[in-house]
């Protein structure tokens, strides 16, 4: 039931959208019934067993009264005895009592018990030593890498390219085609099945520390945390000048947000961002992206809930920010991609081309679909 009304009234307005509320007042209803009998068998449980111990009780006093007696007339035992039998069976009795109520708990917290287990269960990632050698940064070398989510299909296939350092890379492709696994190779979140991921000029793989040491990563839902908006800028680079705060505000478009609050830098984010709208997040997590002054800054899709003014504004800042450094980034359009250095375009967990805009428009017939459709036209057409 707890985990029914987290999940579900986190989505009130979804709910509320499509006009889901009697169906989610049911579900909601079954949720408190299914935890209303999961009481009852648990009060029946404990009257039982409340039940049951002073049955036992009840039996036991009968028990010493006839045997004892018997006995001590039948001078087998003097009434000492009695006493002494008591105390040793009481003793007992309060381990034995104990030992059915710590089952019970055991029972009532096993549920949990199990999830908890279950993460303990995970491997632990060998992040290494975070004062490790840092290789310098370069080109981005994947060699035949394939990849599969544990217990799935392979979803990335023989991938060979080369990502060029200081360029901006944009990649593309339709849901599904592998483009998030792809970003999620680069920052080692998950290894390859087969091939290797390097970075040029590296003479031995780097501990995963000191690899993404070099990335900065902003996405769609990026969360913030509850605190100021200044904190979660300063979340991974640990402090800034005020003047490099202030410039890394204005190339994300951010003076002119915390201009409208009272607070300024200093006004709360909410929990998980939720004062900010989903513009406003998306800004403060590529400032915090961009505070932490990354070889490559992979954006996914980060720029997706931005009006089209801001969202060519930070992009061309945001390159400006990283100067000679990388940005890789998931386009959400295909004009943003057609401004890119290089592009790369994935189908079906196939990396089918990579080059510059007018190099896959020449030898590219699905690019050349993507700009027609992109553009208003139809696919229909000669490509
Ligand atoms: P894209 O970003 O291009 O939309 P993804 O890389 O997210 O595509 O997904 C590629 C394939 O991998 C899809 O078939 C998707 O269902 C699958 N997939 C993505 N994430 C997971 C996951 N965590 N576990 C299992 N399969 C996944």
């Amino acid at each position: 039931m707890t985990a029914f009304f987290a999940e579900h009234l986190k989505c009130g307005r979804q709910i509320k959208a499509q006009g889901l509320e009697e169906e989610e007042i049911k579900a909601g209803a079954e949720a408190i019934n299914e935890q209303f009998k999961a009481d009852l068998v648990f009060g029946f449980l404990f009257t039982a067993q409340t039940l049951i111990n002073s049955i036992y009780q009840t039996a036991y006093t009968i028990f010493i009264a006839i045997f004892g007696s018997r006995m001590i007339r039948r001078g087998r035992m003097d009434s000492s005895g009695i006493l002494t039998f008591q105390t040793y069976w009481s003793t007992q009795d309060r381990y034995l009592s104990e030992i059915l109520t710590q089952y019970q708990n055991v029972k009532g917290t096993q549920g949990a018990l199990e999830k908890v287990t279950d993460v303990l269960s995970y491997e632990t990632e060998e992040t290494g030593d975070a004062n490790g050698p840092v290789c310098p940064e370069g080109n981005i070398v994947l060699e035949n890498v394939s990849f599969g989510y544990p217990d799935g299909e392979e979803v990335l296939h023989d991938v060979n390219c080369t990502v060029p350092y200081g360029k901006s890379v944009a990649v593309i492709g339709a849901n599904g085609s592998g483009k998030s696994t792809f970003f999620k190779l680069l920052l080692r979140l998950y290894e390859p099945d087969s091939g290797r991921i390097y970075i040029e000029g590296q003479t031995e793989q780097e501990d995963l520390h000191a690899w993404r040491s070099h990335f900065g990563y902003a996405a769609q839902n990026t969360a913030l945390f509850s605190g100021t908006i200044k904190e979660n800028i300063l979340y991974s680079c640990g402090d800034l000048s005020d003047g490099e705060l202030e410039r890394l505000c204005a190339a994300v478009n951010l003076d002119e947000v915390l201009a409208e609050k009272e607070n300024g830098l200093d006004e709360e984010a909410g929990e998980a961002g939720c004062r900010l709208s989903g513009g406003q997040q998306q800004r403060v997590a590529i400032a915090r992206a961009l505070a932490a002054k990354p070889g490559y800054l992979m954006l996914d899709e980060a720029t997706s809930q931005l009006d089209f003014v801001n969202d060519r504004i930070i992009e061309e800042n945001t390159r400006a920010q990283m100067e000679e450094r990388s940005v890789i980034f998931i386009a959400h359009n295909i004009a943003s991609a057609r401004r890119a250095d290089v592009i790369m375009l994935f189908d079906n967990g196939r990396l089918i081309n990579m080059g510059t805009d007018s190099e896959l428009m020449e030898r590219c017939k699905l690019y050349r679909e993507y700009v027609i459709i992109s553009e208003g036209g139809s696919i229909d057409e000669e490509v």
